[in-house]
């Protein structure tokens, strides 16, 4: 070691204070200390532990910088077990070594002491230079135009750099903590006679492929097109200084874009690019980049690059001394510097891969999984790189068969026949039970059936036949039970319309779904009129003949649409009895249930909360919705139900009147809550208002009946929404961009399948065939994303799209939007739901208006739209550098505002830009 020491200047350097900056002291040759620890007193079994928690203590021992040395040294015997083993622990500090110092340090120790061991004397031989020399050298170099040119040429190539978004198992920390552990992998043996191959081809070096394929992981990973990680360069460009112990190693910032479907071969061919690129600019330290780069400061991450990727071609070789062998020994430090780390290292038998993370982050089986796809996705890389990289497998086997079968293995029987038909096999069992009431009404299910009868009747007289539309335009009343049961027995599709609707909406509804015909309005009147023939002999009221099918529609629902008109939803028979039935039979729905139902009836989940109790001969009891649901008349009526569902919104409500009358209700079976993303903490107060109720999560789209997964509750500890898994007969996948499966942990688009999957979209074929696809039995993308859990459970993250749910209701922006700059005032709009308040979210406009139009004088544009008027518009001009109080004020003129900014109309896109 003395003479390690005495060769190597920066192992006798320390770096005291002088006029408030560190300088470098050399201190002259000394011996080093070598304390000796013995071990051999410990049981055998000990020793080794033992001495790996030295090894870590020792590593974790801070040093003096100022007064050094910044090498230590101690010596643990472990005692003779057949062989007489020790264990050196050298630490160096960072600043004076780096990786490649530990290689010249092993291998200037191994020739010494095989020397030393034959009684040989041996010299080291001195570097022509030493590091100060080199630091000298770098500060000229820094100091001159090189600094301003790398400093040039880093910041062109990593301006605008993303963060890399990869998902974690668990929330970050508001600081790092770089707590961490370590994997390892031995990748397949042919991979690295495959990565030679095809480098020596592309005139690429393996590690650039390599990267490549790391590259190409994180991007299917992440679904980023624009792909950042580090990689740690020797630095050691000249002769004299490659046999120098010091720090000299520095970081590179590679930078790769995937646009564009590059194959495989493309993205190496761009790797290679940067890569030499970043090699040709790789003296400029890291930390002199940071500061001169100023990325935003966040705590949370490292700067500029989260993820760490690098080869190494040179592990530390096993040495035979001549009468010892000397091994290198791992301990585990149990921290990482970064998010991920991943080490390759060539070892003769292939490749072996290091993944350090971060554990604060990552489950250890997320990053196994992770590795694992790294190894697929190489392999068939290299086996066929024109492939695009969106299109490289990752999944084996056995994990396609998870996602694809056992994930989706809801195959089920159930009672059969459409909705109407169990409905009436039910009223025939209790027909004077009372099946729904609202306010003072009630309807037994004998005069449900028998007034539905009539209804239907009275719809066939007037044309309606097997998949006819029928529209219902009702106020709340017993009577949609009626209606809706009518119009299916007369072989219809219901369409339920909101009759307080703007009417220009409502004509534009009709104008769809009867395609210019003369439509067909269920309104009070035509059901009196069909009512009021009770009685006569002309006009049965028993069952209709007529015939439905599961391929027949039995309702038409409208939802928001992008491009400015609603689109109706077409669900089929089938599609209602399967998820009707399955929740009969998976919930044990019976007689004594009773359901407070909440929901409009413009909406599908009103028929979950009606035709629930209905088909279990239990009962529904509709509230009010008008001006809002009566939240204490409900608590107060609480008690009597065995049942609840609420979205969110309205469940936070009752949470809260809950709790002001008392606290606790008990007895209530299940309560659901869904149709939007369902918080973690409502969920803790649902189970603790709700004593012995089970709380379920339900989800699902219109054009996926209804509810399609659901989740079982069992605690509120998850930190992001769970929606569960998919229910009987239903099929839920999680597909990337291609419309290829994601692994576990990975986001992806849900697409449904099976029989929860509707028709499409009514009179909209070219809508329809952008969502939907005939694949097997058909597929629905929905554009919600979301990943799997390491057991299949669902975990909600939210939208592809800009679509957002207010209080339950779903609305596209776009649809507002278009609706705004339909009026003469209004030049651009944009739409976006906003939550400053947690559970407050509202839409927000933001609008420029035509030069011409003094808008002010006339109020705000007054605009036709229902969703103006409900979902509460807010003008909100701050990003106009105006607050609301100059906008209210009447002289303040908008143009002026408008065009004070610019000089001239400012572009949706820039609009949305600043939103
Ligand atoms: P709708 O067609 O009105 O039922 O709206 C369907 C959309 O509501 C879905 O595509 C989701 O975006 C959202 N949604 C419904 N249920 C949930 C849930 N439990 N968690 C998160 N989002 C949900
Ligand atoms: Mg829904």
């Amino acid at each position: 070691f003395a003479e390690i020491v005495r060769v190597q200047e920066a192992l006798r350097t320390r770096f005291p204070e002088a006029g408030g900056r560190p300088v470098q002291v050399v201190e002259p040759p000394l011996p080093l200390p070598l304390p000796a620890v013995d071990l051999s007193g410990l049981p055998s079994e000990r020793r080794l532990p033992e001495a790996e928690r030295l090894a870590l203590a020792e590593s974790r021992h801070p040093f003096d910088l100022a007064r050094g040395p910044l090498i230590r040294l101690t010596l643990l015997r472990l005692g003779e077990g057949g062989e007489e083993s020790r264990v050196l622990l050298a630490s160096l500090h960072h600043i004076v070594s780096d990786a490649w110092s530990v290689a010249i340090f092993y291998r200037s120790l191994t020739r010494l002491y095989a020397a030393f061991a034959a009684g040989q004397a041996a010299r080291l031989e001195e570097p022509p230079v030493q590091y100060a020399d080199f630091a000298v050298w770098q500060r000229r170099w820094l100091e001159g135009e090189a600094r301003e040119r790398e400093v040039a040429y880093w910041g062109r190539q990593l301006a605008g750099l993303p963060v890399l978004e990869l998902l974690t198992d668990r929330p970050r920390p508001l600081t790092q903590r770089f707590h961490g552990a370590a994997l390892q992998l031995r990748l397949p043996a042919t991979l690295s006679a495959a990565v030679q191959a095809l480098a020596r081809s592309r005139y690429a070096s393996p590690f650039m492929l390599l990267l490549a394929g790391f590259q190409a992981l994180l991007h299917r990973y992440t679904g980023q097109d624009d792909i950042v990680v580090g990689s740690p360069v020797a630095n050691r460009q000249r002769g004299e200084i490659e046999g120098l112990i010091g720090f000299f190693v520095n970081t590179l910032v590679l930078r790769t874009g995937l646009s564009g479907e590059p194959s495989f071969g493309e993205l190496a061919r761009r790797v290679r690019e940067t890569a030499l690129e970043a090699y040709a600019h790789q003296s400029l330290p890291f930390e002199m980049l940071v500061e001169a780069l100023e990325p935003e400061r966040d705590l949370t991450r490292q700067p500029l690059f989260q993820v760490m990727f690098q080869l190494q071609n040179v592990p530390l070789p096993e040495v035979d001394l001549g009468g010892a062998r000397l091994e290198p020994l791992e301990v585990e430090s149990g921290t990482a510097p970064f998010d991920l780390g991943v080490d390759l290292i060539e070892t003769g038998e292939g490749l072996a891969l290091v993944a350090r993370y971060s554990t604060d982050l990552f489950d250890g089986t997320t990053i196994r999984r992770l590795v694992e796809h790294y190894g697929v996705l190489l392999a068939a890389a290299l086996a066929d790189p024109e492939r695009p990289v969106g299109e490289i497998p990752l999944l084996g086997e056995a994990e396609t068969h998870q996602l694809a079968r056992e994930w989706n293995d809801t195959a089920t029987v159930v009672a059969a026949g459409p909705v109407h038909r169990l409905f009436e096999r039910r009223a025939a069992e209790v027909p004077s039970a009372v099946a729904v009431a609202f306010a003072d009404e009630k309807l037994s299910y004998g005069e449900l059936d028998r007034r539905a009868n009539l209804l239907a009747h009275h719809l066939i007289a007037l044309g309606v036949r097997p998949g006819s539309p029928v529209a219902l335009l009702l106020e709340r009343s017993v009577e949609i039970a009626v209606a809706m049961l009518g119009v299916w027995k007369a072989g219809g599709a219901f369409v339920p319309l909101d009759p307080e609707s703007p009417r220009p909406r409502l004509e534009r509804m009709l104008e769809e779904v009867f395609a210019g015909g003369a439509p067909l309005v269920v309104d009070p009147d035509r059901l009196a009129l069909a009512l009021e023939r009770d009685g006569r002999p002309e006009v049965p009221d028993v069952l209709p003949d007529v015939a439905v099918g599961p391929g027949s529609p039995a309702y038409l629902i409208f939802t928001s649409g992008t491009t400015g008109h609603p689109k109706a939803v077409r669900v089929d028979h089938g599609s209602l009895a399967n998820v009707l039935s399955v929740s009969q039979r998976d919930l044990a729905w019976d007689s004594r249930d009773r359901m407070p139902v909440l929901a409009a009836y413009s909406f599908d989940i009103f028929l979950f909360e009606l035709w629930n109790p209905l088909l279990a001969g239990g009962r529904a009891d509709l509230f009010a919705l008008r001006p809002m649901p009566d939240v204490r008349r409900l608590v107060v009526a609480l008690p009597a139900m065995t049942r609840l569902h609420a979205v969110p919104s309205l469940m936070r409500g009752i949470v809260e009147e809950i709790r002001g009358q008392g606290g606790r209700i008990g007895g209530l079976r299940t309560v659901f809550v869904g149709g939007e993303a369902v918080p973690p903490d409502l969920l803790a107060d649902l189970l603790e208002v709700f004593p012995g109720a089970e709380v379920r999560v339900l989800y699902g789209p219109t054009e996926g009946t209804i509810i399609c997964a659901s989740h079982e509750v069992e605690d509120a500890r998850a930190w992001r929404p769970l929606i569960g898994r998919p229910l009987g007969n239903t099929l839920l996948e999680l597909r990337d961009r291609r419309g290829q499966r994601v692994p576990p942990g990975v986001a992806g688009e849900i697409w449904i399948g099976g029989a929860a999957v509707s028709r499409g979209y009514w009179n909209r074929p070219e809508l329809t065939s952008e969502r939907f696809s005939r694949e097997d039995s058909g597929w629905y993308r929905t554009g919600d994303l979301a990943r799997y859990r390491a057991d299949g459970v669902l975990e909600y993250l939210g939208r592809a799209d800009e679509q957002v749910k207010v209080r339950g209701f779903r609305i596209e922006p776009g649809e507002v939007e278009a609706a705004l700059r339909d009026h003469p005032a209004v030049r651009e709009a944009v739409v976006v739901g906003r939550e400053d308040e947690p559970g407050q979210r509202r839409l927000v406009a933001y609008l420029t208006c035509e030069p011409e139009a003094a808008v002010l004088d006339e109020g705000l544009p007054e605009l036709e739209s229902e969703q103006v008027e409900r979902w509460r518009t807010v003008y909100d001009t701050d990003v106009f550098g105006r607050s609301a109080a100059e906008l209210e004020d009447p002289a303040f003129n908008v143009s002026g505002w408008n065009s004070s900014l610019t000089g001239e109309p400012i572009p949706a896109e820039a609009m949305r830009e600043w939103v």
